[in-house]
């Protein structure tokens, strides 16, 4: 068992009101990842949007190693002290991991500084990820390339700061490429953005997918680097 703790929070809204939702993900989607995560020998829990302080107290937070989002149709439901305190914990060290349609919530935005827009098509075809990172730890024991038979489309440009190393990259049946699993350092924390994932299609529960979710929070988790801290003096080392 890994001591990494984990939150995985998911707006929960497709869940209550569309049937088609319920039926792939009939314990939500954050209950579909969190299992994977389980599987993979993580600590973890979940909130939700409609929890007091959206499950992500400070008390929960302090105890969140790293914080998995995944959020569609309410992103301005989220209350702006939640995400200042998010951000604060992720420039601590606290690992994010934002997918699929997270790319438009407030918390990515606000950390990537950007729009987050992309082009989207939504037809169910075939979505295959190919790794340009070998090396990268979160794709680790994953082939050259996977495929995901039914997914949205999302095609670039993609509105994010070049990554400080780029994963995956999708291409799909309609012709489209994108950046699909993207990392960021900000301060002392890591941020992972992986495409993947729309409401109405199995993407959770895909072995591959499953895969990418473990690594990427073991490459999130927070390291035991020096601090930063906030700017005062400080005395040379040598004397001069
Ligand atoms: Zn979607």
């Amino acid at each position: 068992m890994s001591s990494i703790r984990v939150m995985v929070w998911n707006e929960g809204q497709h869940e209550k009101k569309h049937e088609a939702v319920q039926k792939v993900y009939p314990q939500g989607i954050h209950g579909a990842i969190a299992e994977g995560l389980q599987e993979a020998g993580y600590a973890v829990q979940t909130a939700t949007l409609d929890q007091p302080e959206h499950g992500l107290s400070e008390a929960a937070l302090e105890q969140t190693d790293v914080l998995i989002w995944w959020a569609h149709i309410a992103h301005d439901q989220v209350d702006d002290a939640i995400v200042e305190r998010v951000h604060k914990r992720v420039l601590g060290g606290m690992g994010l991991i934002v997918l699929h349609s997270g790319h438009f919530s407030k918390i990515f935005k606000r950390i990537m500084g950007t729009s987050g827009n992309l082009k989207w098509r939504e037809i169910g075809e075939k979505e295959r990820l190919w790794v340009v990172n070998a090396a990268h730890p979160i794709a680790d024991g994953l082939d050259d390339h996977f495929e995901l038979q039914h997914e949205e489309m999302y095609g670039e440009p993609f509105g994010i700061p070049e990554p400080d190393s780029l994963v995956f990259v999708s291409w799909f049946a309609g012709g489209e490429v994108f950046r699909s699993g993207c990392c960021w350092y900000r301060d002392q924390g890591k941020v992972f953005y992986f495409r993947p994932g729309h409401e109405t299609y199995p993407t959770y529960y895909d072995p591959n997918v499953r895969k990418v979710l473990a690594n990427a929070v073991r490459w999130a988790a927070p390291t035991n680097g020096p601090k930063i801290t906030v700017a005062n003096r400080r005395e040379p080392l040598e004397t001069l």
